[in-house]
């Protein structure tokens, strides 16, 4: 009996484990006790936070249950071992498939303009002066899209380039949910125009799939990358990090041809 009951504690503890090791929360990632760990034990540690506090990974991990832009089903099976040591391969090589807008990326500015898309405005053209820098980490008023009324009671001062806009969607743990939200909050297109003629702002990070509401996925997108100034990171991973000021190092893949890459993102305070 008693063993049986300690059978049960245990599973409830391995249980619970499993139940937060995704999603995680920045800091409380059990990843981190393999650090001081025994080598041996091969556990490998998975972090949101580095260098004691100072780093942290504010991109979302590549995993099958995590959401794609108007799916129910999540991103699903993107990644196979295509040479396997175990079937007689000298080393394991992955190979993926994955949408360029798949998890933590970058828009550039031919997503939503043919005429840019044709000319070459593709990722590999992106600003990395621009993607790596000092940012502004803002909590959004938790009850609203990004009107310009809402951006308007931010208060930013005029000289940040970079914001990123943390919304209900972190609270509402969006980009842990396999099934696509249409109802995130982003910038409606009067939220965009705001920025655009009244801020310096020229970075937007936002905390789901797409930096506009759905109901204006078009009309803010076109506000934002129509003069090319502008670089739209989306879907980071903004749990658990303070707001305040950071440098931020963004840094997509260079990929020839495509209106958005992958993006890995950290702040360092
Ligand atoms: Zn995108």
């Amino acid at each position: 009996m008693k063993s049986l009951f300690i059978f049960a504690f245990f599973s409830a503890i391995s249980i619970a484990a499993a139940s937060t090791a995704y999603p995680s929360i920045p800091g409380l990632d059990s990843g981190d006790c393999s650090l001081t760990g025994d080598e041996t034990n091969l556990v490998p540690p998975r972090r949101e936070v580095y260098d004691d506090g100072r780093l942290f990974d504010i991109t979302h991990r590549f995993v099958p249950e995590m959401p794609v832009w108007d799916s129910k089903e999540g991103l699903g099976h993107f990644l196979w071992l295509a040479d396997s040591m175990k079937n007689g391969s000298r080393a394991n090589g992955s190979a993926m498939k994955l949408g360029v807008h798949t998890g933590t990326h970058v828009d550039a500015p031919g997503h939503f303009y043919d005429n840019y898309f044709d000319a070459g405005f593709d990722v590999d053209t992106l600003d990395i002066g621009l993607l790596n820098g000092l940012v502004l980490l803002v909590d959004v008023p938790r009850d609203n899209n990004i009107t310009a009324e809402v951006m308007k009671s931010l208060y930013i001062p005029k000289g940040v380039r970079r914001v990123l806009f943390r919304t209900l969607n972190t609270d509402r743990k969006l980009m842990f949910k396999k099934e696509f939200d249409t109802s995130y909050v982003g910038f409606m297109e009067d939220g965009a125009k705001w920025l655009v003629e009244n801020t310096d702002i020229k970075l937007v990070g936002v905390d789901y799939l797409s930096v506009a509401a759905y109901v204006h996925s078009v009309q803010s997108h076109l506000v934002f990358l129509e003069s090319r100034e502008i670089i739209l990171v989306e879907g980071l991973k903004l749990d658990g990090v303070p707001a305040g000021i950071y440098s931020l190092n963004c840094l997509p893949l260079r990929l020839v041809g495509s209106e958005a890459s992958p993006i890995r993102c950290i702040l360092n305070r």
